[in-house]
């Protein structure tokens, strides 16, 4: 429930109307717009009077959010979310920002070229996960704490911010400490401890849709970190299973203006993972900037051959550098640039 207050309403009256909520037992966010506050009532609103809320001093009107998700709608929030980033990177702006880099780190010489190749690129946040959730207990699960301790090194080395995956809530606060962006991978989107303690971490979260979860879900996941007080979600569309083999996952390109329409939080696309095959990153890579994308996550390996993760759907440089450069005349044509790295004037 939203509780919205005349442009004139003082701050003893929004107080009033923040205390009063409690008293109810729910949580109140007052949310200073320009032209007016809106006090947002959090919890399970489903038995609130609204009339209670109406005839306190200084109450406009009170707005039922419709959606099951409801921080995370447009009806709480018209107005886009953009999201700081660290080192003056913004997200959910008019600059689309890429992030890029191996699936997993693999080694210091592997993560640090990797890093060095794709901020040559035009990149500013660099991906690779320390922590590997692998659908076999038999394959490479990651490197772990030394994982994150390469990638700190990368980020000193490059000045590339940090984009990586946490798996439990047990080792969030370990990733927090070096990630500057905690990932919140597909296999874990319904991982509601993970959710709830990453949602109280003061870092922006990369919450990627899970492998067959619909729309709602993916917003609702969003909803839990909300609710825990983390504001900063970035939304990722990496494709669905499908039933056709010829691509890894369905990539959803309308899920993003459905995201769009449905909610003021960031979107990025993952066509790495949506596709399954290097050849077709590019291609959709330009799609999503096209169709609205607030970032890309793609993957890129010094030496996708060599890979122990994701080879096959891995970038070489090369071709990393030529997707930026297509992708920049995409968001070109629709108003929008490339986000640039910090300290650059390009
Ligand atoms: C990844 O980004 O490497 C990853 C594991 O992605 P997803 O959770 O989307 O499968
Ligand atoms: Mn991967």
């Amino acid at each position: 429930m939203l509780i919205v207050m005349h442009a004139d309403a003082t701050a003893d009256q929004i107080q009033r109307v923040c205390d009063t909520i409690e008293e109810m037992g729910y949580t109140a966010r007052p949310m200073p717009g320009k032209q007016r506050t809106t006090v947002g009532l959090v919890g399970n609103d489903g038995r609130v009077d609204g009339s209670r809320m109406e005839a306190l001093p200084g109450v406009q009107e009170v707005i039922h959010v419709s959606k099951p998700y409801k921080q995370v709608s447009r009806e709480w929030k018209p107005e886009q979310t953009v999201i700081r980033l660290g080192g003056g990177l913004e997200i959910g702006g008019e600059a689309v920002v890429v992030m890029a880099g191996p699936c997993s780190v693999e080694s210091e010489r592997q993560i640090i070229t990797a890093a060095e190749q794709v901020r040559e690129a035009g990149a500013t946040v660099l991906r690779a996960g320390a922590f590997k959730p692998r659908s076999s207990p038999y394959s490479f699960q990651g490197l772990g704490i030394e994982g994150l301790r390469l990638l700190a090194r990368a980020r000193e080395e490059t000045g590339l911010l940090i984009v990586t995956e946490a798996m439990d809530p047990e080792g969030a606060d370990r990733v927090a400490e070096v990630a500057d962006i905690i990932q919140v991978g597909a296999r874990n989107m319904q991982n509601y401890s993970l959710l709830k303690k990453v949602g109280r971490l003061a870092k922006p979260v990369l919450l990627k849709r899970g492998l067959s979860a619909t729309i709602q879900e993916l917003l609702l996941s969003a909803e839990y970190i909300l609710a825990e007080g983390n504001p900063d979600v970035i939304l990722c569309e990496r494709g669905v299973r499908g039933f056709d083999s010829a691509t890894r996952n369905l990539f959803d390109l309308s899920a993003i203006p459905v995201v769009k329409a449905a909610s003021h939080l960031p979107i990025v696309a993952d066509p790495s993972h949506g596709t399954g095959h290097r050849d077709m990153v590019t291609p959709m890579a330009r799609a999503a900037v096209a169709a609205g994308a607030d970032g890309l996550l793609v993957e890129v390996h010094p030496n996708p051959d060599r890979a122990l993760s994701d080879g096959a759907q891995s970038l070489y440089p090369e071709q990393f550098a030529r997707m930026m450069q297509e992708t920049r005349l995409i968001a070109q044509a629709i108003g929008r640039t490339i986000a640039a790295p910090a300290g650059s004037h390009s």
